[in-house]
């Protein structure tokens, strides 16, 4: 069978939810992948940062095969000896004194929220009543996930039409902009949810001073800070955590992707004490979170940023390849943005959306992906070599001086 084969038989059989470019991988090493013909790509997505330490990294592997000869799930119903060595070594990477294990982004998304209300109940004396009265204001152009609680939260057309009705208790304020926090927040407001980054409404970076400032909203008001790392966390944005950069720390951070370096999906929620607390048993679960599979696979991953300094390489070689990029002249290019290797090329209306670029560039042998219709985001594996982004950059160079 060739690409074309497979093709065919994803479209007759598969949902179309997507639209992906006509590559089939069938092996991954590194930042390379092979497709079913036997041609070589290099990844510049990197399943949108969930294999930030490469695919399929020997450690992470290895550390899943070992599981897998012991047990994989267990269940919450009982406990098991890796979830407690995850939950320690997570708490201590990050700071924070307590997490939550869930499998996808959006499962932590909806986890982090139900905290945030809980606590609101709780804890801040939000009036309760027969619905509950809580608030969360989120960001306009927010990406968090499918869910319909999440989609409800979306300012994105697309991501609602045909899917209401949803849940009530949302507001959506214009990203970047604090005094709109200020405005929106009443006294049953219990969270502000943000992306440090959004990624996918194009690698937008808030203005400078913008998270300190939302966050000392929070503060005053008695809010909870949630910040969105999912995508921006675990070294993609050049820190352990993108919200980092203006010196400040969430009071409840999400991530998932690059938790498990791609080999599992594992998310967690992570916060203090008195937040997480408000859980008690039975409030809620999920019968993968916390599995021994996943948490093993995750405690490597970890590891593996760590010992590879793969927060620093991120911000070494993005301050480089940004630089290169914002040198490159070329007629369509509007503007290059970027932390660490996490960078967002947007270009001009005229240049005719960035899905060409991409096709042309996956000829070329580099996949990566437009985000909206005029972004091209760049996010290679962080354990990319410099002589790859340098062929990369030949390559970006040449589609967008000649296309
Ligand atoms: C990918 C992503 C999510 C959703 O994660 P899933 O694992 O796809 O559910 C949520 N927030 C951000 C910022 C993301 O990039």
């Amino acid at each position: 069978m060739h690409t074309q084969d497979y093709i065919e038989l994803e479209n007759q059989y598969n949902a179309h939810n997507y639209h992906p470019l006509d590559v089939v991988i069938e092996s991954a090493q590194g930042a390379w992948v092979t497709d079913v013909d036997g041609k070589k790509y290099l990844d510049f997505l990197s399943a949108y940062s969930a294999v930030n330490q490469g695919h399929n990294h020997p450690r992470i592997v290895k550390a899943m095969i070992d599981q897998l000869g012991k047990v994989a799930l267990t269940s919450r119903a009982f406990r098991n000896n890796q979830l407690p060595l995850l939950a320690k070594e997570l708490c201590e990477l990050t700071g924070y004194e307590m997490m939550l294990p869930m499998n996808s982004g959006a499962e932590a998304v909806e986890t982090a929220i139900k905290a945030a209300r809980k606590w609101g109940y709780t804890v801040k004396g939000v009036p309760n009543g027969e619905h509950g009265q809580a608030e969360v204001i989120a960001c306009a152009d927010n990406f968090h996930g499918r869910t319909i609680m999440i989609t409800g939260m979306s300012t994105e057309p697309q991501y609602r039409f045909g899917f209401g009705p949803f849940t009530p208790g949302f507001k959506t304020i214009p990203y970047g902009d604090a005094q709109a926090l200020t405005d929106a927040i009443t006294p049953n407001t219990v969270a502000f949810l943000v992306e440090p980054i959004q990624g996918e409404a194009g690698v937008h970076i808030p203005p400078e001073g913008y998270l300190r400032e939302v966050a000392a909203i929070c503060k005053r008001n008695n809010v909870l800070f949630i910040a969105d790392e999912i995508q921006s966390g675990l070294g993609r944005a050049g820190k352990l955590f993108a919200h980092q950069w203006e010196g400040i720390r969430a009071d409840v951070v999400i991530i998932g992707k690059a938790l498990s370096g791609g080999l599992y999906p594992v998310s967690a929620v992570l916060s203090s004490k008195e937040i997480l607390g408000v859980f008690e048993p039975g409030d809620h679960g999920s019968t993968f979170g916390g599995s021994p599979l996943a948490c093993a696979v995750a405690r490597e991953a970890l590891k593996v940023l760590v010992d590879e300094d793969l927060f620093e390489r991120s911000r070494e070689l993005g301050e480089y390849f940004k630089g290169r990029l914002q040198r490159l002249e070329s007629s369509s290019i509007k503007e290059v943005r970027g932390r660490g290797l996490f960078i967002g090329v947007e270009l001009y209306p005229e240049a005719g959306g960035a899905r060409r670029f991409c096709e042309a560039l996956k000829d070329r042998g580099l996949l990566c992906k437009e985000t909206h219709q005029h972004v091209i985001r760049f996010a290679p594996p962080l354990v990319i070599k410099k002589e790859d982004l340098d062929w990369a950059y030949t390559q970006i160079e040449d589609v967008l001086m000649n296309l």
